[in-house]
């Protein structure tokens, strides 16, 4: 190298030194990759977020992320309901690729019933990498020991096994959730701190945010993941005098209650985010915020508005949820990203910016959100989008602006155009066959990779079908 070009050479290599020292550790000079926090609420609206226009339940907190980061308008998970909707994300794969396509039983004598283990988790993956991982919250992952969040790849848990619990600490009076064996029994453990049994003496939503503040406290010094995984606002509608008076304005009790504890999610952002800054870890953390999947309307006063349907549906109000993303020292402040997104690219970024393994019998279904974000690559993340749910034989099929949708078992393939008609009402299917016939071309390819789901659900369960047809969940609790 001629002398000229290696000084060049010598100060751009100083001068990108320089410009991200944010990220460099003081000791080793060895670049840090970003803390990463997903925050992931249960059953929240789309439209129940101040970044998606709600006005009657203030998000400054959860806003702040959009605002300060990237708003995503197009941003699904992969499944309409709670527990293979978590499958996906925790795995960075469509979830029906490896049977995981219903919404568990609570069964802790049951070594089936979870997520199959041959499936690498995001903390498995990172925790290879240095990162310590902890996961605060609901789980709905698996109940059996084998199961268990640090059997799992997680380093510390602090929450439930099951997909919903009870928010007042005088409910909580079923001591050993190893024998409970029912969704009733499961709603009333006592919160397990990583496998101890604990009283607890707070709303769980504000222990849930203390935990998740302890957590970034304790492992400040080292890469870490905090998945913090509220179960609120998931049946049943519980909330404390302290964020009910904040909603005297609504007169719907229903959705006051909801707004409530919407409220104290909020409040938990806001704890997380002064904790990141106070240890000046603001920079260098990449927050994620979405739903696990759309709001179940009539049953606790959610809003998916202008989105057609609701949770467990194919249609774009079931799975196209909320979702921001911070992260200071690389994405642009205040952005909106229109091209469809996926819960499944979380694990994906960070593997590319942690440098995580990824096992090549199991590639990922994501890709890195943060070249496209920055406009470094200009082409859409996915060819498509895809949801299959098993036992109705729904599909939904997202490309580009159009989407393809079967509705119910043996239907008609439906079509619309998003950009157009973002609330489904206009079937393009007869005006538009060439483009459905392209979406029914992925659907078939995709469909051909995945396989029949691999244990029975929580719909298997007789209690659980008589509960439907009475129409009561929402007083039990028991719908994911
Ligand atoms: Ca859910």
């Amino acid at each position: 190298m001629r002398p000229l070009k290696f000084l060049i050479v010598a100060l751009l290599s100083a001068n990108l030194l320089l410009a991200t020292s944010t990220d460099v550790n003081a000791q080793n000079q060895t670049p840090m990759p970003p803390n990463l926090i997903v925050v992931m609420a249960d059953d929240l609206g789309y439209a129940d977020v101040g970044f998606n226009g709600c006005v009657d339940i203030p998000t400054p907190h959860i806003d702040s992320i959009a605002n300060s980061g990237v708003k995503f308008t197009n941003a699904y998970v992969s499944y309409s309901v709670c527990g293979p909707s978590r499958a996906g994300f925790i795995t960075g794969r469509y979830s029906q690729r490896f049977g995981f396509e219903r919404n568990p039983q609570y069964l802790p004598s049951d070594p089936n019933m979870g997520l199959p283990l041959g499936e690498t988790t995001i903390a498995e993956a990172l925790g290879k990498t240095g990162y310590r991982c902890g996961v605060v919250g609901k789980w709905h992952l698996g109940a059996h020991q084998n199961h268990h969040p640090l059997n799992r790849g997680f380093h510390e848990f602090y929450g439930h096994l099951g997909g919903g619990h009870r928010y007042l600490p005088k409910d909580l009076t079923f001591e050993d959730s190893a024998a409970a064996s029912n969704e009733y029994e499961s709603y009333r453990t006592l919160i397990l701190n990583d496998r101890t049994p604990i009283k607890t003496t707070k709303y769980l939503t504000d222990e849930f945010s203390d935990a998740g503040v302890r957590f970034i406290e304790s492992n400040k010094a080292q890469p870490f993941f905090l998945f913090l995984s509220y179960n609120a606002p998931h049946l049943p509608l519980q909330a404390t005098p302290k964020y009910l008076n904040r909603f005297n304005n609504i007169k719907n009790p229903k959705r006051k209650t909801y707004a409530a504890m919407v409220s104290a999610v909020d409040d938990g952002v806001g704890q997380l985010l002064a904790t990141l800054k106070k240890h000046n870890l603001e920079q260098n953390t990449l927050i994620f915020f979405l739903s696990d999947n759309g709001g179940p309307t009539t049953k606790n006063a959610s809003q998916n508005n202008p989105l057609r349907g609701k949770k467990s549906d194919v249609w774009e109000g079931g799975f196209r949820v909320p979702f921001a993303a911070r992260w200071p020292a690389k994405l642009p402040k205040g952005s909106v990203y229109h091209a469809p997104v996926s819960s499944l690219d979380i694990f994906a970024t960070i593997a590319s910016l942690s440098g995580a393994k990824i096992d090549e019998q199991r590639p990922l279904d994501g890709v890195n959100l943060v070249p496209y974000v920055r406009g470094e690559i200009k082409t859409p993340p996915h060819q498509a989008i895809y949801l299959r749910k098993f036992d109705q034989q729904r599909y939904a099929i997202r490309s580009g602006d159009y989407k393809q949708v079967i509705p119910f078992e043996g239907g008609k393939s439906q079509l619309y155009n998003l950009k157009n008609d973002i609330g489904e009402t206009k079937n393009l299917a007869l005006q538009e066959p060439d483009t459905l016939a392209k979406l029914e071309a992925l659907r078939k390819t995709w469909s051909a990779e995945l396989i029949d789901p691999v244990f029975q659900g929580l719909i298997h369960l007789p209690s659980f079908q008589k509960k439907q047809a009475r129409n009561k969940s929402e007083k039990t609790g028991q719908e994911k």
